[in-house]
């Protein structure tokens, strides 16, 4: 996976932003088309109104995915001038346990689970 991303490098022609010291791979220009590290910088204001097509009020289950996403973000955030704030390391920490272990997890459990299902089908 990092191999087939880290390729990909190679193919993007637009400016890279910097974070923490480390160059990234994509910019931080604000498109209207296509997410960037803007929508990172800006969920809010820009990715949820500009990029979020499917998942809008209305969706089965949207106050349900809208909580789950906001409690992982804000999982040990603090309010700082009246606007909760996350600890960027526990951040991190966030999203490699829930990207990095739990997801692929929960994506093998389905895996096996379909496996099997289709076993018994099969039988
Ligand atoms: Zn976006």
């Amino acid at each position: 996976m990092i191999i087939i991303n880290e390729s990909y490098r190679f193919n993007i022609m637009e400016k890279n932003w910097t974070y923490a010291g480390v160059k990234t791979m994509n910019s931080a220009v604000y498109d209207l088309n296509k997410c960037s590290w803007a929508c990172h910088n800006s969920t809010t204001n820009h990715c949820l109104k500009n990029h979020i097509k499917i998942i809008k009020p209305g969706f089965p289950l949207y106050k349900q995915i809208n909580d789950f996403y906001w409690g992982i973000i804000n999982f040990n955030s603090k309010k700082t001038n009246g606007k909760k704030v996350s600890n960027p390391k526990f951040y991190a920490t966030m999203n490699l346990i829930f990207l990095v272990v739990l997801w692929p997890l929960l994506m093998f459990y389905l895996l096996i689970n379909y496996l099997k299902l289709r076993r018994r089908v099969k039988k």
